[in-house]
């Protein structure tokens, strides 16, 4: 089984500082079903070719044959196709031998890594369920130009027809990782067959790897269902968590965010108050390692920097521009040790299941929620309060009731493009009692900022305790 990936951009031997792997010596690998070997059969300025080449035991695969008895019927048998086509053990050795490159790393030349470049990749051979047309429909609306070279299933004897077997040349303007992850994630699809235990975190890998192109293929049911291996449950639980991409409104959401929520609600100081009511809670509660969902520009982090009852600090985003003004404006590359060590930044989704979102004692989600689809929400809620599961949560959203009090807001508009929604009183308590009473917490709500006799106050906060 050969992967070759060749790039035409001088210094075509970049391609080496991408792949983490030198272009002029051959390395190889033991793992737990063969061995890889990565070598370059050419390497030039102007082309550099590397190769992957996998060298299955399908003897070893027999003898040390891992999980639950009857998996895979076809290696159950000595002689199989296993060795001889690209198949889920590619991807498990694309995983470990070329992982940096796959999860968007290179340790020389990091600049490299978001450049989008002339790619080839050539496959030998993939086996496919579905033929040609599959073939295409996988790859083509990922921007691939797709040449496929159909194999008999024996050349001597053409009245046997074809065969499963293909060899498949990807030409794209891609970014290596990109590449990479399309090729991890659609070769076991093209296969419909895995060789290890499909389980629940397989749909945390689908969607991880998934990210950012998954959502918007046309063929992501088949992909899915296919992924996880025909287990239904599994299927269904990763396409609800698909809907869609919340990133670049995400991205859009914080340039703007600043400009016109801020000038509505600047004349009462909301955004301050917000902050110090925020604290209070958080002191109130005991809390001193803190996770702050959704940090955006990271007003609320420097309060908290501030603050020396806060040991260990933890801001997230989906936006990697916010997290970018939020170093800056935290001035983190300036900050002594002491202070610096409190402080981690990291890119990550609230609406996927993440280990390190887990373990702290308060998480805050400050005039966030309004920005998932309501269709996100139920994701969100697990994410947070059933995986996460902090002691206490801290929350804030708008109550739209206000809304009419704000003389520069039009009536009937929401304060920023980018929210989704935003609640009544009656909304929000509704929907924090939901929560409370599903996972297991107690529940108050707050008013922040000035109130209004009729509509309440701008903004309503929510602060939840575990019960246990
Ligand atoms: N908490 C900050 C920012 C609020 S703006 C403050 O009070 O100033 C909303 C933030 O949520 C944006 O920075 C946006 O990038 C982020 N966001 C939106 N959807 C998200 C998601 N699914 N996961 C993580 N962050 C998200």
């Amino acid at each position: 089984m050969l992967l070759t990936i060749t790039s035409t951009t001088p210094p075509a031997t970049d391609l080496g500082y991408l792949l983490h792997k030198s272009p002029f010596r051959l390395q190889s690998f033991p793992l737990s079903f063969g061995k890889a070997h990565v070598f370059y059969p050419e390497a030039a300025n102007e082309r550099c070719t590397a190769a992957l080449l996998l060298d299955v035991d399908p003897v070893g695969l027999v003898r040390n044959r891992r999980g639950p008895s009857g998996e895979g019927g076809t290696l159950d048998q000595y002689v199989n196709d296993r060795p001889y086509v690209a198949s889920s053990f590619l991807s498990v050795a694309i995983a470990r031998v070329l992982g940096s490159a796959l999860g968007g790393k290179s340790k020389d030349k990091p600049e490299l890594v978001d450049v989008q470049l002339p790619l080839s990749a050539k496959l030998s051979v993939v086996s496919v369920r579905g033929g040609e047309k599959f073939l295409r429909r996988l790859f083509e609306p990922l921007g691939y130009e797709v040449s496929v070279v159909h194999h008999q299933l024996d050349e001597k004897f053409p009245e046997w027809g074809e065969s499963f077997c293909y060899t498949l040349e990807l030409n794209g303007n891609v970014k290596l990782r990109d590449l990479l992850t399309h090729i991890y994630v659609l070769i076991p699809v093209l296969d419909n067959e895995k060789h290890y235990w499909v389980g629940d975190d397989e749909v945390e890998k689908l969607l991880r790897h998934g990210s950012g192109w998954l959502s918007t293929h046309p063929e992501k049911e088949e992909i899915t269902k296919r992924y996880l291996k025909y287990r239904r449950d599994l299927a269904r639980e990763a396409l609800a968590r698909l809907v869609e991409e919340e990133a670049p409104n995400a991205e859009a959401a914080v340039v703007v965010h600043d400009n016109e929520e801020a000038i509505i609600e600047r004349p009462l100081l909301l955004n301050e108050q917000r902050m110090k009511a925020v604290v209070a809670a958080l002191k109130n509660c005991g809390a001193k390692r803190v996770i702050d969902l959704g940090c955006g520009e990271g007003k609320l982090i420097r309060s908290l920097l501030e603050d020396r009852a806060f040991d260990e600090i933890v801001g997230v985003d989906v936006s990697h521009r916010a997290l970018e003004i939020a170093h800056e404006r935290l001035k983190l590359d300036r900050l002594p040790a002491r202070q610096r060590e409190r402080l981690k930044l990291m890119q990550g989704s609230l609406t996927y299941r993440d280990k390190r979102l887990a373990g702290f004692d308060a998480a805050t989600v400050i005039e966030v929620i309004e920005h998932l689809d309501e269709s996100r929400l139920a994701a969100f809620e697990r994410v947070l309060f059933e995986f996460a599961r902090p002691a206490f949560v801290v929350l804030t959203t708008p109550n739209v009731e206000y809304n009419a009090c704000f003389e520069t807001l039009p009536a009937g508009k929401l304060r920023h493009k980018d929210h989704r929604f935003e609640w009544t009183r009656a909304q929000f308590s509704n929907w924090v009692n939901h929560i409370a009473e599903q996972y297991g917490y107690d529940v108050r709500t707050l008013p922040v900022g000035p109130e209004d006799a009729a509509l309440g106050a701008p903004t309503q906060m929510a602060i939840f305790a575990s019960k246990n």
